[in-house]
């Protein structure tokens, strides 16, 4: 695995895909930075070297040109956050993008255009490709965000550096990470898996399977579950045609030796409302009328518990409807279980979209090992999938 440290970037053109497909407001100001500041030492490392910069990125998604996905709107607070002056180049591709390559000196940043401005970027087209790849010596992939995306940037352009290719800093973290978890994680190995729908994680449950001791299924997956074993779940979220394959994961679970731990009870209200009535009910005797919104005090206790005797945690979706104050609890709960877990010196690694915003909202970034940058490119990976921007740099 080709790494930075592989290289020595001295007189050298880094061309470097980053993910700086930050959110703007309505000024065009950078309402989240977390994106642009993980790719800072990728970008520092090759600048001490003595190379160059060229960054290019995607930025929500364009048809054609259209300025208000301009990456000049970032242009400032990479500045800012790099703390070294941006040229910018008003297109990605094209004479003046070359030109502004070519007169790169060491030391400087050239920061290109929004490549989806292209409709090619997507296509994964390979004269694209080529055009972008003329621009830089190096080739760096530092962009784990869209890594799941077999596009000209992300993955097509490693074909025009067969031996000058390699992941940026952000990009290794985010492979170790996965695979201190999957590979080679010191048992016992948790997963802990929430969120709204059984439908959306089957393929993860499924893999991960087999590299885990123990599963935590929280959020509105467990009343699936439940029903499956013939609970009442009153009004909460199930997905009646996954019944069976609930059950299916169940056995397989056993067969596997994987002890699945599911809550005992719940909060319960009478309505999708933080103003709803809530009362503390078994998660099997949910009245009608009433829906499991939250994990309930047992269960949060019992999840303690297993967090404890664990070594390596994965933490995917939130426990309840964290969104609503009075739906947080078991999130918040579970978040500090893992904050303490890591402290006595467990791995802990948080992915995939919801329990990201999660651990962002409450707190916990620097308490557990690692926050992953990357949604649907944690997911996949989670689904033993291999991601063509990571196999592009392999091959
Ligand atoms: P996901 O994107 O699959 O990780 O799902 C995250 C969403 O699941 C969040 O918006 C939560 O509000 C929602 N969620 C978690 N627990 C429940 C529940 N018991 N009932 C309904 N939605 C839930």
């Amino acid at each position: 695995m080709k790494t930075l440290n592989d290289f020595n970037f001295k007189d050298k053109k880094a061309l470097i895909r980053v993910d700086f497909n930050v959110p703007l407001d309505e000024q065009f100001q950078v309402t989240d930075n977390t994106r642009i500041s993980a790719a800072k030492p990728t970008i520092t490392k090759i600048l001490e070297d003595g190379g160059s910069c060229i960054l290019m990125s995607h930025l929500g998604r364009p048809t054609g040109a259209q300025d208000e996905f301009s990456l000049k709107h970032i242009k400032n607070t990479v500045e800012e956050i790099i703390g070294v002056k941006i040229i910018f180049a008003a297109d990605c591709v094209g004479e003046e993008a070359q030109r502004l390559a070519d007169d790169l000196e060491p030391g400087q940043i050239l920061l290109l255009e929004n490549l989806r401005f292209y409709k090619e970027e997507e296509a994964g087209n390979k004269d694209f490709a080529e055009k972008l790849s003329k621009l830089g010596d190096i080739y760096v992939n530092d962009a784990f965000g869209t890594a799941h995306r077999a596009h000209a940037s992300t993955a097509v352009i490693a074909d025009f550096f067969p031996d000058n290719k390699c992941f940026g800093y952000l990009l290794e973290q985010e492979i170790k990470s996965i695979k201190k978890v999957m590979e080679d994680g010191e048992k016992p190995v948790l997963a802990v898996l929430g969120g709204a729908k059984v439908s959306s994680k089957i393929t993860i449950i499924e893999n991960i399977l087999d590299k885990v001791d123990h599963l935590i299924i929280g959020g509105g997956m467990t009343f699936t579950f439940v029903k499956a074993q013939g609970g009442n779940i009153g009004d909460s979220i199930c997905e009646d045609d996954k019944l069976e394959l609930a059950l299916e994961i169940l056995k397989k679970a056993r067969a596997k030796n994987v002890k699945v731990h599911l809550p005992v009870d719940v909060v319960a209200a009478d309505g999708f409302s933080n103003d709803a009535n809530t009362q503390i009910v078994k998660v099997a005797h949910i009245p009608d009328g009433w829906q499991g919104l939250d994990a309930g005090p047992q269960s949060i206790q019992n999840f303690h518990d297993v967090v404890q005797q664990c070594k390596t945690i994965l933490w995917n979706g939130p426990l309840g409807v964290f969104e609503m104050e009075n739906f947080a609890k078991g999130t918040i709960e579970l978040g500090n279980a893992i904050a303490e877990a890591t402290k006595n010196g467990a791995f802990s690694l948080v992915g995939g979209g919801d329990s990201v915003a999660a651990v962002k909202q409450f707190g916990f970034e620097d308490k557990v090992s690692y926050v992953s940058t990357g949604g649907g490119a944690m997911l996949e990976s989670l689904e033993g999938k291999t991601l063509p921007g990571i196999a592009a740099i392999l091959a």
